[in-house]
């Protein structure tokens, strides 16, 4: 059996219809690969229609003020995407008078772009024949052929690109590259695999061998941080203060001024929060405990309102209440406001 044909087979009957792939536009599909980085399809959706209602063009995106850019992107995690795309597309309108580069090395070197993007902008805009080697594929690949070797180490890499790039199907990797990713998506799934409806099910070294929930092999375990912050929601009238951040995970987003603690959070009248407060501030109410996962850090929050009638704060900004969403927040701080004001 043809294993290409038979996913492309597969794929022409069960894809699903989204935007991307009515396009060959590859600054559209350089947006929606981005996106979807860390992100689920139809999570991704809705910021793809609203990322390019805003910025139709490389030009409106290279033209747009890194606030703007965040802005749209609130929400969706991993902001320095958001940032590197805007780089990018000065780049390429500064250097490239605005045209998206068409080879899979060029495409390689753009800042934000790493092997797997740049394949699938390759093959899905210019058919070039590089095969994309994500979760999905690693998954399928692991299971079907019973690849044993932990794909995060440097051996399994190779091997996994070596293998997805000898599987390709060259006139049309364009195709391919859809149609296994897709598999992998919806039926080579990483929990509850669908695979008695699976035509590689006979062949499958995982289904044979009762390996399914044990394949792929990741080697390395994340290790998980924990962090403990407090938010100082300082109010004076209809005002408060935040702060643009400039470094981290979180560069460029807005916060409240904040104390970080060692290993709790602050409770009402503890010694060391007393010492902060002085006669500056006084606690008007607080929020419970808010646990925000990322992936490699626990992060656990308080907001504390305090009233104040300080008119300055260093390193901050005063903002209206009513004017905060104007502001590029991380999801944390943005769903506390959501439910808070
Ligand atoms: S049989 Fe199951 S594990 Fe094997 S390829 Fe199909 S879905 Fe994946």
């Amino acid at each position: 059996m043809n294993f290409s044909r038979s996913l492309i087979e597969w794929y022409g009957h069960n894809k699903r219809d989204l935007p991307w792939r009515n396009t060959k536009d590859a600054y559209k599909i350089w947006i929606s690969e981005i996106i979807l980085q860390q992100t689920r399809v139809e999570f991704g959706l809705k910021y793809y229609f609203k990322f390019l209602q805003k910025f139709p063009t490389i030009y409106a995106l290279s033209d747009a003020k890194e606030n703007e850019v965040l802005k749209v992107w609130e929400g969706l995690g991993y902001y320095s995407r958001a940032r590197n795309l805007h780089f990018t597309s000065k780049f390429i309108v500064d250097n490239l008078n605005g045209k998206f580069p068409n080879t899979y090395l060029e495409i390689l070197s753009l800042k934000g772009i790493g092997t797997y993007t740049a394949a699938a902008i390759s093959s899905f805009a210019f058919k070039l024949p590089f095969a994309v080697l994500d979760g999905n594929v690693i998954r399928l690949l692991s299971r079907y052929f019973g690849i044993k070797v932990p794909f995060d180490t440097s051996k399994g890499k190779k091997l996994f690109q070596q293998l997805s790039q000898e599987l390709l199907n060259e006139n049309i990797p364009d195709l391919h590259n859809q149609a296994i990713m897709e598999f992998g998506a919806l039926i080579c799934k990483p929990k509850l695999p669908k695979c008695d409806i699976c035509h590689f099910n006979n062949l499958c070294y995982a289904h044979n061998y009762n390996l399914v929930k044990k394949l792929p092999i990741k080697q390395k375990k994340i290790k998980i941080k924990k962090k403990y912050i407090n938010y100082l929601i300082i109010e004076n009238n209809n005002f408060c203060f935040i702060k643009k951040r400039n470094e981290g995970i979180w560069r460029g987003l807005y916060e409240f001024p904040k104390i970080e603690t060692e290993d709790s959070l602050f409770v009402p009248n503890s010694k060391n929060f007393s010492k902060y407060l002085k006669n500056k501030y006084s606690i008007i109410r607080f929020s419970d405990i808010i646990l925000h996962k990322l992936s490699h850090q626990h992060i656990y929050a308080k907001f504390w309102h305090l009233q104040s009638d300080v008119n300055h704060l260093e390193s901050c900004i005063k903002v209206r209440f009513n004017k905060l969403s104007n502001y590029p927040f991380p999801t944390l701080i943005l769903n506390y406001l959501k439910h808070n004001f």
